[in-house]
């Protein structure tokens, strides 16, 4: 580390600077009450997992799960419990300062439509049902560290907030983290105003971009305590690994228009389907590199009236991901160019008879971002799985919460919550309950070892 990297590290993670170690917190009295407790409570708990699953949470339809996870949150003795203007649950554990001040955080939403059967069945140590993973096991075990640091009467340095989360599945589009974290200032002391200016610091602009956007908000003022580190706990992860990369992607939807009409009497005016043909061919050709690893994907299609009608419309919806952002800027622009040319070609062709018009409305943008795996956080939990007997840590890079503190430079990561799921965002989807407890241990002993005692 040089000098210029150590002060940037240590004006960033002041608090770090003497953070425990978990094989000592784990031995503390009140932590080692709290790791008996998520073991004796392992049953109770996975009842949780159950009873919250069965509340359907469709993606922009949280609140009654919400609700039930508002009660459990109250009878935790979590403190300032409050919804936010996102749907996102929040209640705060405080500490005897206010940093460290870590948050924990799980998502309440679904890939599933309102109806789906939320139902859940049980064969000894597996469950069935839509979310049973992903990320209800989240939900309990957020919902279990709560209980079990309470159980123990753990008395931490720093305070930790809780929250349980919405729209992070599909075009959810992260807007519980976004608002989770709108108008809090990233670095401590310091105005948003000034924040933006530090985006320099960092590979992404994407800061830079939030927080001009919060100061138009006039939000600033209201700026929130700091985070110092954001865990995320997301269901289909082994706790073997821990993510400390974020994949960004952009989702697009391409929309070709003209006048349309009648196959034969209208026949030479432009067609709307065969210049989305024409595009779909181009982006078929779009290289990308293998790393970053970066991926396209034209994932639905849609337009016309009848075989005999030229379509007035036909749109393409178009998912972009990368592990890197200037890959992701990249690929995006030639997606974007490839639908101009797939245009003029299209235009020309019928020497602008009916000439089509093109837009291309954005529906989704996850930042990318990384935590250092050298880094304190990630350190610690390394440090975890050490003290618990578990196997080495492993890191990987998901979309998932922490893609957008990531792209905030707040030290983040996501951890898996216990047991071994199958088949997430299907309707049969599954999951092993065995020894799944040990996820919500891990978890404890993490959160206690970051906000010190
Ligand atoms: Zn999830």
């Amino acid at each position: 580390m040089n000098r210029l990297t150590l002060a940037i590290a240590l004006f960033l993670f002041p608090y770090f600077a003497h953070a425990a170690d978990p094989k000592t917190t784990m031995q503390q009295p009140a932590v080692a009450e709290a790791l008996r407790f998520a073991q004796s409570n392992a049953e109770a708990n996975i009842e949780t997992q159950i009873h919250l699953c069965e509340i359907a949470a469709p993606e922009f339809h949280e609140e009654k799960r919400a609700a039930a996870v508002e009660e459990l949150f109250k009878a935790a003795h979590l403190q300032n419990i409050h919804t936010d203007p996102a749907g996102n649950l929040i209640g705060d554990r405080p500490g005897k300062n206010p940093h460290p001040h870590i948050v924990i955080a799980a998502h309440l939403d679904t890939v599933f439509p309102e109806g789906t059967d939320v139902h859940v069945t049980r064969n000894g140590n597996v469950l069935k049902g839509p979310g049973i993973y992903d990320d209800c096991r989240g939900l309990a075990a957020l919902v279990g560290v709560a209980q079990a640091l309470d159980a123990g009467k753990v008395q931490t340095t720093g305070a930790i907030t809780f929250v349980a989360d919405t729209g992070e599945e599909g075009l959810g589009d992260l807007r519980g983290m976004k608002e989770f974290f709108r108008d809090k200032s990233i670095f401590p002391g310091v105005s948003c105003r000034a924040s933006a200016s530090m985006g320099v610091f960092r590979n992404e602009n994407a800061a830079a971009h939030h927080f001009r956007d919060t100061e138009q908000q006039g939000k600033c003022s209201k700026s929130k305590s700091d985070i110092d580190a954001f865990i995320s706990i997301d269901g289909p992860e082994p706790i073997t690994d821990a993510i400390t990369g974020g994949v960004g992607s952009y989702r697009l939807r391409l929309t070709y228009s003209g006048p349309g009409g009648h196959s034969f009497n209208a026949f030479g005016i432009a067609n709307p389907i065969h210049a989305l043909g024409r595009a779909i061919a181009k982006i078929d050709e779009i290289q990308t590199p293998e790393t970053p690893r970066t991926t396209f994907n034209v994932g639905r299609i849609g337009g016309g009236t009848s075989v005999n009608t030229i379509s007035s419309s036909a749109f393409a919806e178009i998912d972009m991901r990368s592990e890197e952002s200037g890959a992701l800027e990249t690929t995006k622009a030639a997606v974007e160019r490839a639908a101009q040319s797939a245009l003029d070609e299209e235009n020309a062709r019928w020497h602008d008879h009916g000439k089509l018009t093109m837009k291309i409305d954005l529906l989704g943008y996850r930042p990318t971002g990384s935590t250092p795996s050298n880094s304190m956080l990630v350190d610690t939990v390394r440090g975890v799985n050490q003290a618990m007997g578990l196997s080495a840590l492993t890191t990987s890079r998901q979309s998932t919460d922490s893609n957008f503190p990531m792209s905030l430079g707040i030290p983040s990561i996501t951890l898996g919550a216990g047991g071994t799921g199958k088949d997430a965002h299907t309707v049969n989807e599954t999951i092993d309950i065995t020894d799944a407890w040990k996820g919500v241990q891990r978890l404890v002993l993490a959160v206690s070892t970051l906000a010190g005692w």
